[in-house]
């Protein structure tokens, strides 16, 4: 989405642009399958948009095929569901574990109130038992995290949490931990998704009409050259490189880097997901948006229902989930063994979602080897080291594999604006090659 909305906000009067493009379609992570009448995201993928800008721009781009769908988002623990999110919901938990998140959180908001002493810079353990308190950091931020993040809590920091995670006030904690909730809380109350054809038509729309070559993979960046080797075996030039390549992948493809750029990347960090998409043949199984899943006896982090975005996504009487697991890059469980997909849905039916009797229509597995960048103390510095190197080098990546960071398509649609911008800006009138993935 980054690299298309880049070319989108160029102008093809003045630069001559080019899409290349990997796979036979656009959209990237924000692409959608379509199978047996069923249509999937690569999990969800849900507008949440925070600017007049977008706003206006997906107006314009889906028209009236876009709905504004209610959260209706849970935390499955302890064997019952509690709202979205954890630390302003404690009601129906066991007595003992609302007083713990309670007393906890007074004693953080006693000892910790100074803002520096909760700096996001902090490692996530410290920042999470300090903002919110030892019970609900006991009971839901390490277990959810640690199973999302698959990283140690003391070597991640807290940077990425910004809007991601809601940070209530003391009287909500008490009030949430009495009564069920009254108010919304999060960035993501309410959100948009299109009515039909999943996210897919956002990104088609998007790139409709530009000059988009598919089915065309950059192997190699020649940065010194600025030249680009593509796999159907010719060799471009470029003025300007506007990549959404994940930087990983972008660094790997650049022969000869520097020394402190070949160190910087040693430390980028992140982790993977698998995406399993299931079609049921029955209607409604969940009247939910999606379910968090701290508890490790679930394999899990979290299940969503297309269906309850919208119903043009399931063929009549039926229903549709994504289900997320992370693991450590290279270290993928046996997807393809019966094993996995038996413990899978032994835990769908543990969780009360699948009945037994139940048929599964579709299952449908996609991994995302690059699904979220893990901050790490290290990430900042090496970060700005290579993106400096790259600004000097005519090379801007965006987006949120691009620009190696924690963000959501809103993001990636600006990122593509702004190096537009930065394109033009440097050379407002010029004819020049702009190349972008
Ligand atoms: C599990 C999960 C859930 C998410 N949920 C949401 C959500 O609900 N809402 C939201 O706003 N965001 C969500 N996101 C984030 C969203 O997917 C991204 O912010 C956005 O799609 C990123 O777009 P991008 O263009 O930066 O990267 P990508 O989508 O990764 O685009 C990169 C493009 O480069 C292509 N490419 C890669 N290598 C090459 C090569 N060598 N040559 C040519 N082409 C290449 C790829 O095929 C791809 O099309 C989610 C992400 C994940 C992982």
């Amino acid at each position: 989405m980054a690299g298309l909305s880049a070319a989108y906000h160029l102008d093809a009067q003045t630069h001559e642009v080019s899409v290349l493009e990997k796979s036979d379609c656009v959209g990237g992570t924000a692409r959608s399958i379509e199978i047996k009448g069923f249509t999937f995201d690569i999990t969800g993928h849900l507008l949440h948009l925070h600017f007049d800008y977008t706003k206006e721009l997906i107006k314009k781009l889906l028209g009236d095929n876009i709905y504004t769908c209610v959260r209706k988002a849970s935390i499955h623990s302890n064997g019952i569901q509690t709202e979205y999110p954890f630390q302003v919901n404690t009601f129906g938990l066991p007595q003992t574990v609302i007083q713990e998140c309670v007393e906890g959180f007074k004693e953080a908001v006693q000892k910790y109130s100074d803002p520096e002493l909760r700096k996001t810079s902090l490692p996530f353990e410290d920042w999470s038992t300090r903002t919110f308190g030892k019970g609900i950091h006991k009971h839901f931020m390490k277990p959810y995290n640690e199973k999302l993040w698959q990283t140690d809590l003391k070597v991640m920091t807290a940077e990425w949490c910004g809007m991601f995670v809601p940070q209530p006030k003391l009287e909500d904690v008490i009030a949430g931990s009495q009564k069920p909730p009254s108010k919304d809380y999060g960035y993501n109350a309410t959100f948009l998704y299109p009515k039909r054809g999943g996210i897919q038509v956002l990104s088609e729309a998007l790139g409709k009409g530009l000059p988009v070559q598919l089915n065309t993979a950059v192997e190699g960046v020649l940065w010194r050259e600025k030249k680009i080797k593509l796999s159907d075996g010719t060799v471009r030039d470029y003025d300007s490189l506007v990549s959404s390549i994940p930087m990983m992948e972008l660094l790997k493809k650049m022969p000869n880097l520097p020394k402190d750029i070949q160190t910087a990347m040693a430390q980028l960090r992140w982790t993977s997901v698998l995406c399993i998409n299931i079609g049921v043949d029955r209607a409604n199984i969940s009247d939910r948006s999606w379910i968090y899943f701290p508890e490790n006896q679930f394999r899990f982090y979290r299940v969503g229902f297309p269906m309850n975005f919208t119903p043009h996504v399931v063929p009549e009487g039926c229903s549709s989930m994504y289900v997320e697991v992370a693991y450590p890059p290279d270290q993928a469980p046996d997807f393809k063994s019966p094993a996995f997909m038996e413990r899978i849905r032994k835990d769908l039916e543990t969780a009360k979602i699948l009945k037994p009797t139940d048929k599964i229509l579709v299952c449908d597995l996609i991994p995302i080897r690059y699904a979220y960048v893990v901050y790490t103390a290290e990430r900042k510095s090496a970060m700005e080291q290579i993106t400096k190197f790259f600004w000097e080098n005519s090379i801007q990546s965006i987006g949120r594999y691009g620009g190696w960071k924690y963000s959501f398509m809103e993001e990636a649609i600006m990122d593509g604006k702004k190096a537009a911008e930065k394109i033009s800006a440097s050379s407002p009138a010029s004819v020049s090659p702009s190349l972008s993935q």
